[in-house]
């Protein structure tokens, strides 16, 4: 396969069946379950998921994979296609992957917005650092999720080998009951797209229940500088967003 290709999809596969037992076994797997994975490469995880669930629906980029993949158990579908674009279009309750690095924040950005069980995912390092961080993912994932190490995956468990080690995780949907700061919070970065002044006002109206007019004559209680209220929550930074926070909702 030609190195560029490997790069450009970050194509690096698992060579340790214990990392694909320890990821079914994180999922537990169920036959009523519906399974997702992002990017099946060569199949490694696709055959393993397929024994334990009703169905695998895998998403992969690369055509070439193709006469590879055509080996897959009758349980298994495979879409080609680009799976950011694709995953709004499948139903599962589980996801299973080892994703590639570079989807990995626009991944997650989607995970926000979808329902499922259970995420088992072998991530960067590095980004499994930012989830545990207090930056902007930190927030984000003590918001909307549980994490759970399960193990380290380091990167000679790979062919070809990346440039950083991986960490293998279990992700659920947080369970806990939020606070309204907290819901308040969530409901920003669902609307991360907009200004902080309209994603504030729609975040009122929803948490609160209140009218338009009533959440404004709010707003104009909070003093904060206009170009604040300018910007889109997505420029904010975690200690930002944070500040801003804490002036709206104390
Ligand atoms: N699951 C295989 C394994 O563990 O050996 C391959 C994992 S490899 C890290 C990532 C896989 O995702 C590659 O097969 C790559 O072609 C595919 N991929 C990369 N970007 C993708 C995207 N946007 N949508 C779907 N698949 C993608």
């Amino acid at each position: 396969m030609m190195i560029s290709k490997l790069l450009q999809h970050d194509q690096h596969f698992l060579n340790n069946i214990n990392v694909v037992k320890a990821s079914i076994k994180a999922a537990e797997l169920n036959k009523n379950d519906t399974v997702l994975e992002i990017g099946p490469g060569k199949g490694i995880l696709t055959t393993e998921l397929a024994k334990k669930c009703k169905e695998v629906v895998a998403i992969e980029i690369d055509e070439s994979l193709k006469a590879e993949l055509a080996k897959m158990p009758k349980n298994v579908e495979i879409l080609y296609g680009n799976a950011l674009k694709l995953i709004n279009e499948v139903h599962f309750n589980k996801i299973v992957a080892n994703i590639p690095y570079s989807i990995t924040e626009p991944l997650f950005g989607k995970l926000l917005k979808l329902e499922f069980e259970a995420a088992v995912l072998l991530i960067g390092q590095n980004f499994y650092e930012l989830l545990n961080g207090k930056e902007k993912w930190g927030i984000i994932s003590k918001l909307f999720f549980e994490v759970d190490k399960v193990m380290d995956v380091p990167k000679d468990n790979f062919e070809p080998r990346p440039r950083t080690d991986s960490v293998l995780v279990k992700i659920t949907p947080r369970k806990k009951l939020l606070s309204e700061k907290e819901k308040i919070m969530k409901e920003l970065i669902l609307q991360d797209d907009k200004k902080l002044k309209n994603a504030l006002m729609f975040a009122q109206m929803r948490i609160r229940n209140i009218t338009k007019n009533q959440a404004r004559e709010e707003m104009e209680k909070i003093k904060l500088a206009q170009e604040w209220w300018d910007k889109r929550v997505m420029h904010l930074s975690g200690v930002q967003f944070e500040m801003v926070v804490k002036e709206i909702v104390g």
